[in-house]
């Protein structure tokens, strides 16, 4: 197989990760091949399905890559662990995509690396399928995330609380350096290696920031705007991340690392879903505060490099974590106002739509109501009270304090230019019909695992593919769990 590797990370020097080769599995087999993906990165696949099982599990070194653990640091849930590092995952290489953008392929699960200490280098299979499902979904529905290129089973059982198959996904992202990437370096006080890092990012995912007067205020301001633009969006689409450790959060504003990540199906503004966040320190709602938080240790790592003088420097950084809030804050509304049909008009402050918005989740708060289906139906109703109203009332407890929201929602539907026919298929293109629930992907995982049948997995992918376009036969996909389906 053919992959056009051109390696720079390599170049920066033994101190920023360690060689390691994947360590073989007994008897691969592709589960999934991102054929689309792999052209747009310029890999030959005229071989591919061939190939694929042993090149992306590891057996197999394409031509070019030179694999290696990353080196990275990171707080997690707020306590500082000096070395992490890819202790389960290898950076195979990176190329150019046929847009000219740059990416890293990594693979995840190939064995024990110089970072692994107690662990066995392995994934069990099922969180390489939810990783598979969630990523491609999220990719679809727009928001940035690493992308999946393919899908093994390794043919080995790994020990978890129990035996479990393995398996090993293949990931691309613009970038595999993480805030925490960053505090390795800042943490050994070496600034040399931070600026080495600083520039390598800068060329590779921010080239447009090379000429700027200070090159690493602003790209610190531009990892915040990408950062508030990502939570808004994870926000928009009730997604909860799960574990914002700092060496879980990209540089290059992308959705990394999808552990016990989940799409919320009843809405409740403190929900966590990490079994281990006893705290909720990464519960929905603290989602943008958490990345502040992330920023500011990003920032605090690169302070020598804004300014000689360390007042200087905090004032820099200051400044621009400053702007996150309301960067946030604009992005929110702007998502939250097209998902409810509300374009931005002369005759409305956003603080009234704003307000208006709130009102809704507070609603669904209150009632648990189903986050995507209560988009969902609203994006189906006319700007008169009708039948259908019966939709969207199903899913709350006090269907008078749901028609109070709408009647306040027709008035200002009032103001808009846009014929009740554009707002409406506006609506459908932002709110999904399908999102990776909870309890399908469990029940492809339960599959998998327990009979080796992949064809629940490909089917919710094939759905979770055509987000926006309802399917016919597919309406078991749409629906929340019943309670005994909870996972
Ligand atoms: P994560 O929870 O995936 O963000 O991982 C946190 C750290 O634990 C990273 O350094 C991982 O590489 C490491 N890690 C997680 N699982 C394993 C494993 N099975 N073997 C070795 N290292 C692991
Ligand atoms: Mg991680």
């Amino acid at each position: 197989m053919q992959i056009p590797f051109e390696n720079r990370y390599v170049t920066l020097g033994e101190g920023f990760f360690d060689r390691t080769s994947p360590t073989p599995v007994k008897k691969p087999e592709l589960i999934e091949f991102n054929y689309a993906l792999a052209s747009e990165l310029g890999i030959a696949t005229d071989q591919a399905s061939a190939l694929a099982a042993d090149v992306f599990s590891g057996n197999r070194l394409p031509e070019g890559a030179e694999p290696l653990a990353m080196a990275y640091a990171g707080h997690q849930f707020a306590h500082f662990v000096p070395q992490l590092g890819d202790g389960r995952a290898l950076l195979l290489g990176e190329v150019t995509g046929l847009d000219g953008a740059r990416y890293d392929i990594h693979l995840k699960g190939t064995g024990r690396t110089f970072f692994s200490r107690n662990g066995d280098g392995r994934s069990a299979l099922g969180p390489v399928l939810r990783e598979y499902l969630v990523s491609e979904a999220m990719n679809v529905l727009k928001v940035p995330t690493t992308r999946a290129l393919a899908a093994v089973t390794t043919g080995e059982p790994v020990a978890r609380e129990r035996l479990l198959p393995g398996g090993v996904i293949t990931r691309v992202a613009s970038s595999f350096v993480r805030v925490g990437t960053f505090q390795y370096f800042a943490a050994r006080e070496d600034y040399d290696a931070v600026r080495l890092l600083a520039d390598y990012v800068i060329e590779k995912n921010y080239p447009q920031l090379a000429d700027s007067k200070n090159p690493y205020v602003a790209f610190l301001q531009a990892v915040m705007e990408r950062q508030a633009a990502l939570i808004a969006q994870w926000m928009q689409s009730g997604f909860i991340h799960g574990v914002m450790n700092t060496d879980n959060m990209s540089i290059a504003g992308e959705t990394i690392d999808y552990g016990p990540c989940a799409f919320m199906d009843a809405y409740d503004h403190d929900q966590v879903f990490s079994s281990i966040d006893r705290q909720g320190r990464y519960a929905y709602s603290n989602q943008p505060s958490i990345g502040l938080w992330n920023l500011t240790r990003l920032a605090e790592t690169l302070l020598p490099l804004f300014d000689e003088d360390p007042q200087a420097a905090v004032n820099a950084a200051q400044q621009v974590l400053q702007g996150y809030a309301e960067s946030y804050a604009s992005h929110w509304l702007a998502g939250m106002q097209a998902k409810c049909g509300l374009t931005a008009c002369r005759h409305i402050k956003n603080q009234e739509d704003k307000a208006l918005v709130e009102d809704l989740l507070d609603l669904m708060d209150e009632s648990h109501a189903d986050f995507s289906l209560t988009f969902y139906h609203l994006s189906r109703l006319a700007d008169q009270p009708s039948e259908q109203d019966k939709n969207l009332h199903a899913l709350f407890a006090d269907h008078a304090r749901v028609d109070d929201w709408l009647t306040r929602w027709r008035q200002r539907l009032r103001l808009e230019a846009q014929s009740n026919q554009a707002r409406q298929e506006a609506m459908q293109a932002v709110n999904p019909v399908y999102i990776p629930r909870n309890h399908q992907i469990e029940a492809a995982i339960r599959a998998a695992e327990d009979q080796g049948d992949f064809s629940v997995f490909h089917e919710l992918h094939a759905v979770l593919q055509n987000p926006y376009l309802q399917q016919e036969g597919k309406e078991k996909y749409m629906q929340a769990p019943e309670p005994e389906e909870v996972v």
